[in-house]
């Protein structure tokens, strides 16, 4: 009998921009992942909305919280493309190049969203830490549910930073509020493919990637720079 194999997470080599940055079990934590004060104690999958707010409007790359170069790294999926606007802060190239190998979503290991997503927070010894305030975010009742659903596609797009600026969409009454980067009218230096989506389980079929679409008619019509 053999021993059963065990998925060895990832731990790809960190580039010198991160090279200062906190990290837990061997990865980069994020400057936007929520965190206890010793930022090498993350709550992974939960964002701190105080540095993503800031990060959004100070333009800082969300992985090493710098300010962002000329060209900017989106991640995005089709449902955001539909909407045009990317929800996360861009990123820099080399951090984008790393999140890319790190990320279990991005890197096309995990097929479906955390069924279980920590909503309880274990509280730390540190008086001066602010898990004592942290409260399980309340779900907009517009937000279709994600645990357990399978992995969207997902798409990396590389804007000029003339081009990154915030927008904020109120939502409709099907559609929950977002706050996010511009993507109507911004210049796509480049568009590429980062992973496909993941099948659903019960062999219903994934919602049609319409961002694909759009590329593959694009390329059609000779639009440049796109690896599918
Ligand atoms: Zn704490
Ligand atoms: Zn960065």
């Amino acid at each position: 009998m053999t021993e059963p194999v065990v998925p060895v997470p990832a731990r790809p080599p960190i580039p010198v921009r991160l090279a200062h940055a906190p990290l837990a079990q061997g990865l980069v934590v994020p400057h936007i992942t929520l965190a206890h004060r010793d930022r090498t104690r993350p709550v992974w999958g939960k964002l701190d909305h105080r540095r993503l707010r800031e990060a959004l409007s100070r333009r800082l790359c969300q992985v090493c919280g710098q300010p962002l170069d000329d060209r900017v790294v989106l991640y995005i999926r089709p449902a955001d493309h539909l909407r045009g606007i990317s929800p996360e802060p861009g990123v820099h190239p080399e951090c984008g190049h790393y999140s890319r190998q790190a990320c279990p979503m991005l890197a096309g290991r995990q097929t479906r969203y955390n069924p279980h997503p920590p909503e309880k927070f274990a509280r730390c010894e540190d008086p001066a830490c602010q898990c004592r305030r942290w409260q399980a975010n309340e779900r907009d009742s517009r937000e279709a549910p994600r645990e357990g659903q399978p992995a969207d596609a997902w798409y990396e797009v590389w804007i000029p930073i003339s081009d990154y600026t915030t927008v904020h969409d109120p939502g409709t009454d099907t559609a929950p509020p977002v706050t996010g980067i511009e993507l109507r009218g911004a210049k796509l230096l480049k568009i590429r493919k980062v992973r496909d989506a993941a099948p659903a389980a019960d062999g219903t079929s994934h919602p049609v990637d319409l961002l694909r679409a759009h590329l593959a008619f694009a390329a059609m019509f000779g639009y440049g720079g796109l690896r599918l």
